[in-house]
């Protein structure tokens, strides 16, 4: 599956985030067979509302949510990337994750200690990402050490990759992460990147862990930390990780009372989860039968045949074609049927790219 590693310093909120979002969605991760058993990583369904909108015209038995899983990354601290702390440990554990939800601590509690003494969000992005870099710094050095001994051997190949990894070193050295740059990178430095799995590579979001007032209005803390992470492009989503692991205990009428008590539409954690899936580049497309309608995820630019195979790796082999429906023109026209009396399912074969929000049958020889 696809996973989103929450990263910070100790005592931000990680667990408690991490918690709440496990908790509130216990009841539903619970029907997914491939549920781990590893107390870090959480199974969490990515709520989207337009399943539930299909459910309503299809009246399936069952429906199911798409899913994605988020990591509790622990032991990240000053020091890290020379074995300070849990040391290497966090690393390995980073290098598996496709995103990372980066939890900053703005709030002001002189009853949670800082590692460093005093609540500074800037201080506290700056000391994760030297540790990433440096990180990387090492495997870009050790790296280019083996590769340049070919490359003066003269293996052309092997220059081409010194001169990627020169460039990489070069960034790291600046103290920046690679991510930013990814666009505008060759093939060859693209290619690097993924072979090292460097961990300044991923998708970062900020999370601003704030007190209450902070929620209604951006305190200052969190006014430091959008601009920063305009500068960056990276997502800020603003949450109260103590109330949300409230709300998760809460369900029903009881629920939707503090939320409303709060002036909050939804809980925060919907925006993490649902933020999280799109730093993931992922798009979601639906099936929907008499007997389920299910939401599944996909990495965008997938084409029909790979995206049949999540479902059915038969589906995928056989492939025939994909009747389409959009998601709009399912809700403007009130059921399936109208849908393909009015000419609004099309026939896809299978250059097809997947669409968010697509609704899918897939024709398939057994
Ligand atoms: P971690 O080390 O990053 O996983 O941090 P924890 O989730 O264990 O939280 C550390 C401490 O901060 C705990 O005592 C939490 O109750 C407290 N904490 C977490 N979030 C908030 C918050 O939003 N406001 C306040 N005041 N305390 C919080």
């Amino acid at each position: 599956g696809f996973k989103c590693g929450i990263v910070g310093l100790p005592n931000v909120g990680k667990s408690t985030l991490f918690n709440a979002l496990t908790n509130s969605t216990k009841a539903e991760a619970a029907n997914y067979p491939f549920c781990t058993i590893d107390p870090n990583v959480g199974v969490v369904p990515v709520p989207d509302k337009r399943l539930y909108k299909i459910a309503e015209i299809v009246k399936p038995k069952k429906v199911t949510p798409t899913t994605i899983e988020f990591v509790d990354i622990a032991g990240l601290v000053r020091g890290a990337s020379k074995g300070e702390g849990l040391g290497n440990q966090f690393l390995a554990h980073i290098r598996s994750v496709d995103a990372i939800a980066h939890v900053v601590r703005c709030f002001r509690d002189e009853n949670v200690v800082h590692v460093d003494g005093s609540v500074d969000p800037l201080r506290d992005i700056e000391t994760i990402n030297v540790e990433l870099v440096l990180k990387d710094l090492e495997s870009v050095e050790k790296r280019l050490q083996k590769v340049s001994k070919q490359a003066k051997a003269g293996d052309k190949k092997a220059r081409a990759e010194v001169e990627a990894l020169e460039k990489l070193k070069e960034i790291l050295e600046r103290g920046e992460r690679i991510y930013p740059y990814l666009d505008e990178f060759s093939e060859e430095e693209k290619r690097v990147v993924k072979e090292l799995a460097l961990l300044t590579a991923k998708p970062v979001m900020y999370v601003t862990n704030v007190d209450e007032e902070g929620l209604l209005e951006d305190n200052d803390l969190v006014r430091q930390v959008r601009e920063l992470a305009e500068k960056e492009g990276a997502p800020v989503i603003k949450v109260c990780a103590k109330l949300e692991a409230e709300l998760a205990e809460l369900e029903g009428e009881e629920k939707e009372e503090l939320l409303r008590e709060l002036g909050m539409e939804e809980p925060g954690l919907n925006v993490v989860i649902r933020e999280g899936y799109k730093l993931l580049d992922l798009v979601t497309f639906f099936t929907a039968g008499e007997q389920e309608v299910r939401a599944w995820t996909i990495k965008r630019g997938t084409k029909a045949p790979q995206a049949a195979g999540k479902i059915h790796s038969d589906i995928e082999r056989g492939f025939i074609r994909a009747e389409v429906i959009r998601y709009e023109d399912l809700i403007k026209e009130g059921s399936l049927q109208a849908c393909k009396e009015k000419g609004l399912m099309r026939l896809e074969g299978k250059d097809y790219v997947v669409q968010d929000g697509d609704i899918i049958y897939f024709r398939f020889n057994v």
